[in-house]
């Protein structure tokens, strides 16, 4: 299959996974995640998305440029991996949008430095609600239980809210890795729950929700996924660097 054959399927999936919910694909971002994958491949995808998504910072600096360098579309990119402290400087300068802001001292640094560069950048906060196969990401596990996890993670919000450079968007998850993807519909449905309470609590609108990726989108999509993060389903397997 062609990358374009490729990206159609998915957004089939995307359609139908939309009229299932009753749900508008409109509102659901289809966000191209082409970590490993060379410029040649990026350009491809771009006849046909805007979206693009990179998960490490030494790889992105050289390949977002190499890209952009070759195009006159209107690219927007998307940080979806961990951030090192060392490295916000360089996420400032190449990304639109950080999925994964997973902590407040990295938001702190990521304002300040937005600010320095006149910027606003968009992020969303990497909440681990499935307690399972997460590095990183704010305690999210048994929030609706559980004020001792419930209130730390609305401060944090309410901090990151309140931050100049940066504007708060919503949450992001990652799903653990099931056999069967109906297995993730909890982890997806505890996420979209919880940005309902954090709205609710703090008045805010958190219009996004990140969620799903190659394995799980279509039951990230019934469960409100707003953007939808998928490599393999656009690129094929991922290239050893
Ligand atoms: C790699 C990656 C994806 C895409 O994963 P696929 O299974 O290839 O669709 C999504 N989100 C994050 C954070 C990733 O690192």
């Amino acid at each position: 299959m062609t990358i374009a054959a490729n990206i159609h399927q998915v957004q089939e999936h995307i359609a139908s996974a939309c009229a299932r919910a009753g749900r508008d694909p409109r509102d659901v971002t289809l966000l191209a995640v082409s970590k490993t994958h060379p410029p040649a491949v990026i350009l491809e995808a771009a006849a046909h998305l805007q979206h693009f998504g990179e998960n490490r910072v030494e790889e992105a600096v050289t390949k977002i440029p190499a890209v952009m360098q070759q195009t006159d579309q209107p690219l927007v990119w998307h940080m979806v991996g961990h951030i090192q402290s060392r490295k916000a400087r360089d996420v400032v300068a190449l990304f639109s949008v950080v999925h994964s802001l997973d902590s407040v001292k990295l938001a702190d640094r990521l304002s300040r430095l937005a600010v320095e560069r006149d910027k606003t950048l968009d992020v969303l906060l990497e909440v681990n609600v499935s307690g399972e196969d997460a590095k990183y990401g704010f305690n999210g596990v048994n929030w609706s239980g559980d004020p001792a996890v419930r209130e730390p993670l609305e401060q944090a919000v309410a901090h990151i809210a309140a931050l100049p450079g940066l504007r708060l968007r919503g949450l992001m998850t990652m799903a653990p890795i099931v056999s069967d993807m109906e297995q993730t519909r909890p982890v997806f449905a505890a996420l979209a729950g919880l940005r309902d309470a954090l709205r609710q609590s703090l008045g805010l609108d958190l219009p996004d929700l990140s969620m799903g990726m190659t394995d799980d989108y279509p039951v990230a999509i019934e469960e409100g996924a707003t953007i939808v993060r998928v490599g393999r389903a656009i690129f094929g397997a991922r290239r050893t660097l």
